[in-house]
């Protein structure tokens, strides 16, 4: 991961050291001006002092990747990624189960649900979402740590009958810090003390005004326990996924990021990846952060194989020399050599990274998520 001295940042956002020495005190990080922080520290704190954040790709500087133009022409709609975020007991993973079961063609597929880090649901209409359900979801941390963002849409849980608590007001600050859309689905209407109207009230001091208050973030009462409420929060995704006008290139090498990854005993090292563009073929030449492999299976989350994974799709890769990073990038590369030489570069640059030392503002996060 990227990293800058507390310094270079003042300097570059023209601030005074001390006020960003207080802003990073402010979310939990305490650090001298020679002190190194990482870029999604970073981020949060450019972003605080009102300023845009623009990351140059590592990956594509170091891969040199050249040739492949995504013009408007060959761009197709793809699903919206969606993550879950909210405070603690508010009902994330209750809400992940519910919208899992809404699945329609979990039937006919077949196959019994698989934990691979996330799913896709495809819904009457034919149209598909795919949910981030990675247990403390430490890809979407370390995603923006490198860089990267896979997450299009946030869906921040807040318990009707509990309302705006920290670990809320944090989700919205990472989600903003993302730039991803925030949709809140109020949860738990089914209890006897909850007071939808409340929680919407409470938003508004955290610059969230829903529409029905005048502004243009879209709630949607729920109940994941009584499975109420699903189908408006999955329009209200689809909805929000139009106005994104969310595309990707399917006629092309695949490129996307690791979710998460394990060595399995019997099949060695399973990453779960996230398609972003082009279409993932078994036999592929992969590398994923510092491993490399050649796709030796693709498993969907029915635990089914599969020939391909499209963009948005989450998939099982099998196949690879050892266990990238969650939050990596993975890319296909043309042939072994290729893959090993940038293989070498970054384990090299890994090394060196290591010994730089690095402050990380991720338990909150961890502790928020799933
Ligand atoms: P998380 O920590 O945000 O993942 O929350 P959980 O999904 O683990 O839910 C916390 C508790 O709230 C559990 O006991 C759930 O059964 C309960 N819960 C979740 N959603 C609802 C709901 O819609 N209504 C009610 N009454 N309870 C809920
Ligand atoms: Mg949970």
């Amino acid at each position: 991961p990227e990293t800058i001295t507390v310094q270079e940042l003042a300097n570059r956002m023209a601030a005074r050291q001390g006020e960003v020495i207080k802003a990073l005190m402010k979310n939990g990080v305490m650090a001298t001006v020679t002190q190194t922080i990482d870029a999604d520290t970073a981020e949060l704190i450019v972003e605080e002092f009102g300023h845009r954040v623009r990351r140059v790709a590592e990956s594509d500087v170091e891969l040199g990747i050249e040739g492949i133009e995504d013009t408007p022409e060959n761009l197709v709609a793809r699903p919206p990624v969606v993550t879950v975020m909210g405070h603690v007991d508010h009902g994330k993973t209750s809400l992940l189960d519910a919208l899992r079961t809404t699945d329609m063609a979990g039937g006919e597929a077949g196959g019994i649900t698989q934990h691979i880090g996330a799913y896709q649901v495809t819904l009457a209409s034919g149209a598909k979402i795919t949910f981030l359900d990675t247990p403390g979801h430490e890809a979407f941390t370390a995603m923006r740590a490198r860089g990267a963002s896979i997450t299009d849409v946030v869906v921040l849980v807040v318990a009707a009958d509990d309302g705006v608590m920290p670990q809320t007001i944090e989700a919205i600050k990472h989600a903003k810090a993302a730039d991803a859309p925030i949709i809140v689905a109020i949860n738990k209407i089914d209890k006897p003390g909850a007071n939808p109207e409340r929680v919407r009230q409470e938003l508004l001091s955290h610059e969230i005004v829903v529409e029905s208050l005048g502004g243009d973030v879209q709630d949607v009462e729920v109940s994941a326990k009584k499975r109420e409420g699903l189908d408006k929060l999955e329009e209200a995704i689809l909805l929000q996924a139009e106005i994104l006008d969310l595309k990707a290139n399917p006629n092309r090498s695949a490129e996307g990021a690791v979710i998460e990854s394990r060595l399995d005993k019997g099949r060695g090292s399973v990453a779960s990846v996230l398609v972003q563009k082009g279409v993932l073929n078994k036999g592929d030449i992969v590398v994923a952060g510092a491993e490399w492999g050649r796709v030796r299976a693709l498993v969907n989350d029915r635990g089914r194989q599969v020939s391909e994974a499209g963009p948005s799709t989450p998939v099982e890769v099998l196949g690879l020399t050892g266990v990238p990073a969650a939050g990596a990038p993975f890319v296909v590369v043309e042939n072994e050599m290729r893959a090993r030489e940038i293989c070498e570069f970054r384990q090299r640059k890994l090394k060196e990274h290591h010994v730089a030392g690095q402050v990380a503002a991720r338990g909150t996060l961890d502790q928020m998520l799933a």
